[in-house]
């Protein structure tokens, strides 16, 4: 279910992406609307109290959803736009159950599309609320057909519309029933089963808003990439399980040094990316040489032998390294292949802009 109203963390491009489904399955309904108010206009029979009306309103329906689905620009932070277009079906549908026998219109059953819409996409909140506009619309109705208010109109209203809020209600369930699994499942396909960290797959996405929002505010971004020294050798004389373990201690590690808002993934095999925002270049130098420290100065348990091991460090920042936000990652990979050649558990930074390497 999309949370309309929620208040969110920036849009990832898996929210801009399930929003322009649900665009484009909220127009689907739309026209599915018009294509059954056309039918009943023209099938044999049937009764309409004012036809050029019933046809102008048509038009004019079918001009809302052209211009609102075809040609607005929606961002996953103003979704709530969306609510405007189940108002307009609202609207709509009053519309033509006025001219189609008011109380009496078969077409009243067609507030099910905006009911399951709704409790799809706004939440059972919201769709209550949205059961109450309806219910005030067909209440006018009622009131201008029969011009008086009596409490067996109103239980009538209530009768007819007990159903649709059991519909909403059932609806709403099942879309947050959908949205956790779909919640668990980004979760468990964005995250590393041993580390907990985010794994390769995540950071892209990641590393796309960050370098997004740099660029817009102008804010300093870092980019490290870590690699275990020697885990071969830990592998071939501890045993695989003890690798395991060495990788896990890294991350808990690079994890516990960083700020919250900061991302940690892991890479590869024995690699790790952190994307740092707002971190500057001697900050960048502090904490990169904290953290390497704190590994090589910090031993692990592994089946009762306490082990230590060490990493290796590269990172670059934007604007001090480079101009261009997407060389961060490869230069800080350089930097890291350059604490390789030279040693091991070092920390090398990528050459600044107009230095050679
Ligand atoms: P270097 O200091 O040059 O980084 O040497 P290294 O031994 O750490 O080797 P390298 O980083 O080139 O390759 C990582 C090795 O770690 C490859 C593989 O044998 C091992 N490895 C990769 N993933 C895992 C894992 O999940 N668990 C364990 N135990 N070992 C892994
Ligand atoms: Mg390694």
């Amino acid at each position: 279910m999309l949370n309309l109203f929620a208040k969110k963390t920036p849009p990832s491009t898996h929210d801009q992406l399930e929003l322009r489904s649900f665009v484009s399955s909220l127009a689907e309904v739309e026209w599915l609307l018009l294509v059954l108010v056309v039918l009943y206009y023209l099938a044999p029979g049937t009764q309409v109290a004012e036809p050029a009306a019933l046809v102008a309103s048509m038009v004019g329906f079918a001009v809302f959803v052209i211009g609102f689905n075809y040609f607005t620009s929606f961002s996953a932070d103003h979704r709530w736009q969306l609510a405007i277009s189940t108002w307009v079906m609202i609207a709509f549908i009053t519309w033509v159950i006025w001219n189609t026998g008011g109380v009496q219109s078969p077409l009243f059953n067609l507030y099910l599309l905006v009911i399951i819409i709704s409790a799809m996409s706004l939440g059972k909140v919201t769709t209550m609320l949205e059961i109450a506009l309806m219910g005030a619309a067909y209440f006018y109705v009622v009131m201008q057909q029969s011009g008086s208010f009596t409490l067996m109109e109103f239980s009538r209203i209530m009768i007819f519309f007990a159903p649709f809020a059991l519909v909403a209600w059932v609806t709403a369930l099942l879309a947050s029933d959908i949205q956790a699994g779909k919640t668990l499942f980004k979760s468990l396909a964005s995250t590393d089963e041993m580390t907990g960290l985010l794994n390769k797959r995540s950071l892209n996405a990641e590393l796309h808003i960050a370098t997004q929002m740099a660029a817009q505010k102008q804010h300093p971004l870092t980019v490290m990439m870590f690699d275990a020294d020697n885990l071969k050798q830990t592998n071939d004389t501890h045993g695989h399980a003890a690798g395991d373990q060495l990788i896990a201690h890294i991350a808990a590690i690079l994890k516990s040094s960083v700020r919250a808002s900061d991302i940690v993934c892991r890479y590869g095999g024995d690699e790790f990316v952190a994307v740092l925002p707002q971190m500057s270049l001697p900050k960048a130098v502090e904490v990169s040489e904290r953290i390497r420290n704190t590994v090589a100065n910090t031993a692990f348990e592994s089946h009762g032998q306490t082990l230590t091991t060490s990493v290796s460090v590269g990172f670059a920042t934007w604007p001090d390294h480079t101009r261009d936000l997407t060389q961060l990652l490869p230069l800080a990979d350089a930097g890291l292949y350059a604490s390789k050649r030279n040693g091991r558990n070092q920390v090398t930074q990528a050459p600044q802009s107009g230095q050679s390497a």
